[in-house]
């Protein structure tokens, strides 16, 4: 069986079009309106000379009153426990929210490592957007650009590390 990498965060943060980039498909829906994603999906990413892993996208953890209980939180939280890596991903334009902060707290249960990922850093300062998120902790953080591919191949050498 491939080892499993499991994108979990809050709806519209750009879980798809890391998935895609991380696959160089078109496959997972990206859309403006959070949320789209609605079950796991799942797709495989293949580096030359690397052991090819699956990589599964989440509707995303969403902030409505069911919170971590709703329908498709449940699903990312059964995809994060199913891995053997999460990649937990936030927005570095908009920074830390308390919905990024009570999945946290849940991510930090589950005995899977995790990376940080803080994605839309296209024509942002990336120490500065990193810097916002380093109250969390976490020892393994990346500013990344999904739509313009950018910071994936310093993530994915990390991952292929830790997998
Ligand atoms: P998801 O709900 O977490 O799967 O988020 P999506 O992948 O569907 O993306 C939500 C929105 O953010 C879309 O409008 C994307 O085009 C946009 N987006 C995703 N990644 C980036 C990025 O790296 N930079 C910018 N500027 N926008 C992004
Ligand atoms: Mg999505």
């Amino acid at each position: 069986m491939l080892p499993s990498v499991a994108l979990v965060g809050r709806p519209n943060v750009g879980k798809s079009t890391l998935f895609n980039a991380l696959t160089r498909t078109r496959d997972a829906l990206v859309h403006d309106q959070p949320g789209v994603t609605r079950d796991r999906h799942y797709g495989v990413c293949r580096l030359e000379g690397q052991r090819p892993f699956v990589i599964v996208d989440t509707g995303g953890i969403a902030g409505d009153e069911e919170g971590l209980a709703g329908a498709t939180a449940k699903q990312a939280r059964a995809a994060a426990e199913e891995a053997d890596l999460v990649l937990f991903v936030v927005d570095g334009r908009e920074g830390a929210s308390s919905l990024d902060d009570e999945i946290l707290r849940w991510l930090r249960k589950t005995a899977r490592p995790v990376l940080l990922v803080v994605n839309k850093t296209d024509g942002l300062d990336a120490r500065a957007a990193l810097a916002e998120f380093a109250r969390y902790g976490f020892a393994d953080s990346f500013a990344v650009s999904s739509a313009h591919r950018q910071g994936i191949d310093d993530l994915l050498d990390t991952l292929l590390e830790r997998l």
